[in-house]
């Protein structure tokens, strides 16, 4: 180390023969041969001028090398045990303990380095060593610091016994700490699990442990090797403090391994070049899990075909590519029945035989499971419809031969459509919905012959019957979800909410209500939806107390719903079922369902508001209005309709007739509620008219039932100010 060089410097310099008044006997090297003291009467006076400016030169100069090395000397005297000590910093400050004797440092000494200490001492007392030379820690200032403690017995009496000891002592806390971290770090790099190698500023390795040795296929790695000869790394990892990315690692027995990279910079104190710690880790296995994953998520379980997402990427690339490609759309009809026939297990299994048969009669195509019974499959880079026609055309050779399932033959037809890009779409949605159109066309041609897409099959009436055979199949499937609207009062405190029906079935999109419902009753799959939503509601009023809410859920009814037999019945079942008062439910109906038979209907909501159900008039204000309904039906609300509330602004005949249903319904204890309340305008003069109720954009979206109890939540908290307050 540096400075224990420069220490012995010191002693070179001083003079042995003459102790030097200052340093109270010098420290260094004990004299050879005693000399006497010259007589100043003998001795020319210029020479003892030479000599007194030499001794003030030598000390000058120790004083200096003392100062530089920040050490101070000490002294000690056997005639009176008195210790010395001058010049010593500790901290940075001069001594601040009383260091009289040596009994005084024992005593300030940590108790760990007593014994050693006081050894030292005697080992020199007695002439078995040398010199003293080591440190030990005392009490300074709060803390404890390291002192090095180097001396010498300068003259020993006849029996050999130390006349004075002196020698130098240092404050070496600092370097005694960094000689530990470094330590810590020595033995960190090489005892830890981790690939670790030290490389300099100009990136070549100083040090690498086992483990990076080990992991770089390197077992005699050099020092002074370039890191580069292992990892490729983006200039920016030396330009941080600290970078982490992932590189390729070159092992020497020419692997390329994935890598986690952890480069850090260290020790760039003055003087000192920058130097870097590089960890490596091994994601090979990591990368190969997340791969597994990736490759699991792109499968359909079932019949080992990609899946939609698959299909997704794929097609995103094909468009990309602008090669343009065919996309064939085939769906197996009769698979249905075999599930209901035969069981769910000879379903699958049939699945899996057509899969499999499909993919061994397309082996060029990217083939993929789309749906339950539907599989799309993609012709080459630069196919058309040629390519369509071929692919048909071996699907339906494979799919056309019978199956033996659950000790039956059976035979599945299956409709096929075709679509070329860029021609019939330049993005996937477009794309996959004309082939199934083309498909669903092909089902209603009802022979094995495929069509490809043309515009015809993209009308109006096509479309109905998409949602026609699409509505059928999500109907048995529960396809079908509810989004609730908040009901809020004058105050904007929600009272309630409006359950509203979505449908949004594969490559159509959301269908409105307004266009579903109609066909579902057409159709005569609407029953299981309506029951389907007053089940809902019910059970959603049923978790609103458990959030210690008090809300009304209302639910639409269908003109068709109200005349069927069984309404009260079913309805009340519902709520058994979930565990719900009726009294927590608003049934909404509308008008043109009093249109047919007032008489029965009126008989109907008799019983239902008997049973303890709430009764709203829904659009009220449209078509077949009649103030007379107010008073011959049992209802508790009238939702006035949103053209109403629209038009309130700009016609006063609107303000007007409003007015008049807000007193007439007052009188008649029924709660006006108002639809549709888009603005704070709407709101203050619909408030001013006096409706109880305002349901709107303005207060809320349709949303879904978490969004919705998460509103609540938030405003049943104490000091949380009620809803939309109106502007
Ligand atoms: P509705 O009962 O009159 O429902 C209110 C409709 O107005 C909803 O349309 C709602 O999204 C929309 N709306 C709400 N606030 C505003 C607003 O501030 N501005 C505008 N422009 N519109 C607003 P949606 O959801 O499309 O429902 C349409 C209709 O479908 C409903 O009209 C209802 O008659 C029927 N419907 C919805 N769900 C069901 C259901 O589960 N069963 C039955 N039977 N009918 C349903
Ligand atoms: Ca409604
Ligand atoms: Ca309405």
């Amino acid at each position: 180390m540096p400075w224990v060089r420069r220490a012995r410097s010191i002693v070179l310099e001083l003079n042995p023969s003459e102790p030097t008044a200052a340093a109270g006997g010098g420290l260094a090297a004990p004299p050879t041969t005693p000399t006497p003291t010259p007589t100043p009467a003998l001795v020319p006076r210029q020479r003892l001028e030479r000599e007194r400016e030499a001794r003030q030169e030598a000390e000058r100069r120790l004083q200096i090398a003392l100062w530089a090395s920040g050490e101070g000397i000490w002294d000690w005297r056997s005639e009176d045990g008195a210790l010395r000590v001058d010049g010593l910093l500790v901290d940075g400050l001069p001594l601040q303990v009383p260091l009289s004797s040596a009994s005084d440092v024992v005593g300030l000494a940590h108790t760990e380095d007593r014994e050693a200490l006081q050894l030292a001492w005697q080992l020199h007392f007695k002439g078995s060593s040398d010199d003293i030379d080591m440190a030990f820690r005392i009490h300074h200032g709060m803390r404890w610091r390291w002192l090095r403690v180097r001396g010498r017995a300068l003259q020993r009496d006849g029996n050999g016994r130390p006349q004075s000891i002196s020698g130098t002592v240092k404050d070496i806390t600092v370097q005694r700490e960094a000689d530990h971290a470094l330590l810590l770090m020595a033995q960190a790099l090489s005892s830890t699990r981790d690939a670790l190698a030290v490389v300099d500023a100009f990136w070549t390795i100083v040090q690498a442990n086992q483990s990076f040795r080990q992991l770089a296929a390197a077992p005699v790695l050099q020092q002074g090797e370039p890191l580069a000869k292992y990892l490729e790394l983006p200039a920016e990892a030396g330009m941080q403090e600290h970078w982490r990315g992932e590189c390729m690692l070159s092992r020497q027995d020419g692997q390329q391994l994935p890598a986690e990279v952890d480069i850090r910079v260290v020790a760039e104190q003055s003087g000192q070049d920058r130097c870097y710690i590089v960890l490596l880790r091994d994601i090979s296995e990591q990368r190969r899990a997340a791969q597994e994953l990736e490759r699991l998520a792109l499968r359909d379980p079932l019949t080992g075909l990609l899946n939609r997402a698959a299909l997704d990427q794929e097609i995103g690339r094909r468009i990309a590519d602008g090669r343009g490609f065919a996309l064939m759309f085939l769906a197996l009809d009769g698979l249905n029945a075999v599930h209901c026939g035969f069981g769910n297990p000879a379903g699958e299994e049939l699945l899996q035989m057509a899969a499999g048969r499909l993919a061994r009669a397309m082996p060029k195509a990217f083939l993929a499971r789309w749906g339950d019974d539907e599989f799309v499959a993609i012709g080459p880079h630069g196919s058309g419809k040629a390519t369509l026609g071929e692919m048909a055309q071996r699907a339906l050779e494979a799919i056309g031969e019978p199956c033996a399932i659950a000790g039956h033959d059976i035979k599945l037809t299956p409709s096929i459509g075709g679509a070329c890009s860029p021609e019939h779409g330049t993005d996937s949605q477009t794309l996959l919905r004309h082939a199934d159109a083309a498909m669903f066309a092909a089902r209603q041609n009802g022979c094995n012959r495929p069509v490809v897409f043309h515009e015809a099959l993209d009308s109006g009436s096509q479309r109905r019957a998409r949602l026609h055979s699409q509505l059928r199949a999500d109907v048995e499937r529960d396809k079908f979800h509810f989004l609730l609207q908040p009901k809020v009062d004058g105050a904007g405190r929600h009272l309630g909410a409006e359950l509203l029906m979505r449908w949004s079935p594969d490559r159509i999109g959301t269908v409105a209500p307004a266009e579903f419902i109609p066909i579902a009753e057409d159709i005569g799959v609407f029953d299981r939806l309506g029951r389907h939503a007053i089940r809902s509601a019910a059970r959603i009023a049923r978790e609103l107390r458990t959030i210690d809410s008090a809300a009304t859920i209302a639910v639409n009814l269908s003109p068709d719903q109200l005349s069927r037999p069984g309404l009260v019945d079913m309805a009340l079942e519902a709520c058994r079922a979930e565990g719900a008062d009726p009294s927590w439910l608003e049934l909404e109906l509308t008008e043109s369902a009093l249109v047919s038979d007032i008489g029965a209907v009126t008989r109907l909501l008799v019983r239902l508001r008997d049973r303890g159900f709430c009764l709203a008039l829904d659009d009220f204000g449209t078509g077949y209005s009649s103030l007379s309904h107010l008073r011959q039906l049992p209802l508790h609300k009238v939702k006035v309709d949103q053209s109403f509330v629209k038009d309130l602004q700009t016609d006063p005949r609107s303000q007007k007739s409003l007015e008049g249903i807000v007193a007439l319904c007052r009188t008649l204890r029924i709660t006006t509620v108002a639809e549709g309340v888009e603005t704070s305008a709407q709101f203050e003069s619909l408030r001013a008219t006096g409706i109880d109720e305002f349901q709107g954009y303005l207060f809320g979206r349709p949303m879904a039932k978490e969004a919705w109890f998460e509103q609540l939540r938030r405003m049943n908290r104490p000091g949380s100010a009620a809803g939309h307050g109106g502007g």
